[in-house]
């Protein structure tokens, strides 16, 4: 499929889709399926060799606007159909996701953000600390005022949801270049010309940027601004546990963002650190390690002790708001963009790749994304900051 023994690069192609992780892989399967295959995805490392390497991601529908809603809606529906569309095995789980509230401002916030998602068909329900305590036995009920919990939610394996889009895409005819960086992007007035990389130049009229972290670099190739900044963000497993773990949903807690679930035979804990700077580094340093047991001491007790055999570290590609960036750009039309999810990427990736596919097509996607435009920051337009950050 992808191959590190690509030579050269096809002299010219319809669409150049940058970085081969879970978005430029939904983007090309989705054009590939429509038709669109004279496709190059130009990846400098392996397919998913960036943030999209998390061993497992976090789906969910629960959000605070309409929009991520139904991206987020949309995209549970698509990796459910995974299995037959394109056709792998991505051990979806859907042990449902409570967000711990420990305050009556956030009960109230979580509230309507139960209330906009049931007007769009999520089943999602605050709960008691008790209904909380009986979804994850680990928890402590000490200082919980409620829970936002969505049964349809879960997690699933990035790795494979990227197999999966890759391989369709390349069965369809898509070019999947890996270790092939971009070195620069060629345009001749307001056109894209070609996209030059270690393996030689390709000619074409249409750039999709999903680079992930590195997006503002790419970006800024063509001066177009994409506001994205890397953040680490690190997760640690625990050994295999004696007695068994229960299954148990994906619980995040709210104000300290330590959130833990079940990983194989062992748990998962993760946990973003305040004091992060931002930065491309990816050692995982597992110092961090100390704050989510601080925080577990008063909120799940038993996970405080066990201990970890390994971790992992990756980039959060952050936007001012914490909302993606999903576009055409005004000044280059034919540089289009879907970056800056901000910790949300692989839960949204089926539909944004549906929607990278209409831009495109220039059909209206499914829902509006002009809210996610990356002008919305030189013309103060645009969504409110997404609450559910975790
Ligand atoms: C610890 C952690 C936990 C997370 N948890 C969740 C979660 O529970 N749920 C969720 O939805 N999301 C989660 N995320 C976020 C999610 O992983 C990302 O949003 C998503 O993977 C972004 O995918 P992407 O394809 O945009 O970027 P990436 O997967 O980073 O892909 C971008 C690719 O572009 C390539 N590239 C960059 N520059 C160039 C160049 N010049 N030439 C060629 N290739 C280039 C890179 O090598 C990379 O492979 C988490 C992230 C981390 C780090």
């Amino acid at each position: 499929m992808s191959s590190s023994a690509f030579r050269t690069v096809p002299d010219s192609a319809d669409v150049v889709i940058i970085g081969g992780g879970v978005m430029g892989a939904s983007t090309a399967f989705h054009l590939a399926e429509a038709g669109v295959t004279n496709v190059v995805v130009l990846e400098r490392g392996d397919l998913g060799c960036g943030s999209s390497g998390k061993p497992i991601g976090g789906v969910r529908a629960q959000f605070s606007d309409p929009l991520n809603i139904e991206l987020g809606s949309r995209s549970l529906r698509a990796y459910r159909d995974f299995p037959r569309r394109p056709g792998a095995g991505i051990r979806l789980d859907t042990v449902g996701y409570p967000f711990l509230l420990d305050s009556e401002r956030q009960a109230r916030d979580f509230e309507a953000g139960v209330t906009l998602q049931n007007s769009l068909d999520v089943p999602s329900r605050m709960t008691s600390p008790e209904e909380a305590r009986r979804l994850c036995p680990y928890l402590s009920t000490d200082g919980l005022v409620a829970a936002a919990y969505c049964p349809t939610d879960g997690h699933a394996r990035p790795g494979p949801v990227v197999q999966g889009y890759a391989r369709a895409a390349a069965g369809a005819g898509v070019t999947l270049a890996t270790h092939t960086e971009v070195t620069g992007i060629d345009t001749a007035g307001n056109r894209v010309a070609g996209v030059h990389t270690g393996r030689g130049r390709i000619a074409c009229s249409t750039v999709i940027c999903t680079a992930g972290a590195w997006s503002a670099r790419i970006g800024a190739m063509v001066g177009v601004d994409l506001p994205v900044r890397p953040v680490k963000r690190q997760l640690a497993f625990t050994a295999p546990l004696s007695p068994p773990v229960p299954r148990i949903p994906f619980t995040i807690d709210c104000s300290s963002t330590a959130y833990f679930h079940n990983s194989d035979d062992g748990l998962l804990f993760g946990l973003a650190d305040p004091g992060q700077a931002d930065g491309f580094d990816t050692t995982w340093t597992p110092r961090w390690l100390e704050l989510f047991r601080t925080v577990a001491r008063c909120r799940a007790p038993a996970l405080a002790g066990m201990e970890t055999v390994g971790g992992w570290a990756g980039l959060y590609e952050v936007t001012p708001d914490h909302n993606a960036l999903i576009g055409r750009s005004a000044e280059l039309p034919g540089f289009l963009y879907a970056t800056g999810f901000s910790g949300h990427g692989f839960l949204q990736a089926p539909a944004v790749g549906e929607v990278m596919r209409d831009l495109y097509l220039e059909r209206a996607p499914f829902t509006d994304v002009s809210p996610l435009s990356a002008d919305r920051f030189r013309h103060g337009t645009g969504i409110r900051p997404e609450a559910h950050v975790v």
